[in-house]
């Protein structure tokens, strides 16, 4: 009794973000999103990706298995549940490993592998054993046809990283993004690989594009949603809001300690996820007003 509590205890530490039913869920959970035939959200924890199953196979993506070396037979595993189709694709998100480790049991099961061109060349450099590299890669735009469904891959720029995928799917009119747009959430970590300016940018072009819902990397609050365009405006709002605070900082010289310590982005500050994520956000500006970086 005492193990478990503790259990609870360090399970709550660990994901300040999350409600307590959302701590309380299962660790593993597939389900199909509303309204489609075929779209499917695997998650592992607080991490989350989206697979499609098509007439002549599946088209995954994400392993999200960072530190799990069975993680991506498990997420096969969720997929065996609803089709014995063969997993035709796994495209990554983007090059962050605690969205794309777990490749390899895909790859073994007949998968290829797409990313972007700056996620190959950062693996083929950095060598993370448990994530393998990309088969194929996208430059600016590519649409995989598999059946009666097909999959737009879109690269909109620097952003959360320099190798994100946009994925739409234009019939059911949903886009899987990870790591960019955060789903009623204060953004955090996601800054520390992170170009600001740039990601302004590449969110306008997202709004600009023909979609209704975005399957987010890590689920939405609250109630695991899915996010929305206001979502991205809504970010955008606090990007600009946060931008400007930190400038002031900068340009008196506070970054980056005292701005780190004190500074604080009071509209947001009931959001999930703010105490964790305010002295990232602060670092990211402090980086670029203050530095120039
Ligand atoms: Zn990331």
């Amino acid at each position: 009794m005492r193990c478990s509590m503790l259990f609870a205890a360090v399970l709550v530490l660990l994901a300040p973000g999350l409600a307590p039913a959302q701590a309380q869920r299962p660790m593993i959970e597939t389900r199909k999103v509303e309204g489609t035939d075929n779209v499917y959200i695997f998650r592992h924890g607080n991490h989350q990706s989206m697979f499609v199953v098509t007439s002549e196979g599946v088209i995954a993506t994400d392993p999200i298995a960072y530190g799990r070396p069975q993680g991506g037979e498990a997420y096969i595993g969720e997929i065996r549940k609803i089709t014995d189709k063969p997993i035709r694709y796994l495209i990554y998100s983007h090059h962050h490993f605690d969205h794309i480790a777990g490749g390899q049991a895909f790859k073994d099961a007949g998968a290829r592998i797409v990313a972007h061109r700056r996620a190959k060349e950062r693996l083929e450099v950095i060598k993370d054993p448990n994530t393998p590299l990309p088969d194929e890669v996208v430059e600016t735009q590519r649409t995989i046809v598999l059946g009666d469904t097909a999959i737009e891959l879109t690269y909109v720029g620097l952003n959360h990283s320099d190798s994100t995928l946009v994925m739409r799917l234009p019939k059911e009119r949903i886009i899987f993004l990870v790591d960019l747009v955060p789903v009623g959430t204060f953004p955090g970590l996601g800054m520390i690989d992170y170009y600001p300016l740039e990601a302004l940018d590449s969110m306008r072009k997202i709004l600009a594009m023909d979609w209704d819902r975005m399957i987010p990397g890590h689920p939405g609050q609250p109630g695991d949603r899915l996010g929305t365009k206001k979502d991205v405006e809504d970010q955008i709002a606090l990007q600009e809001y946060a931008s400007k605070v930190v400038q002031e900082q900068a340009r008196a010289g506070r970054c980056w300690l005292p701005a780190e310590n004190e500074v604080q982005f009071e509209k947001y500050k009931d959001m999930p996820n703010y105490a964790m994520g305010r002295p990232y956000v602060v670092r990211r500006y402090c980086g670029l007003w203050g530095r120039g970086t």
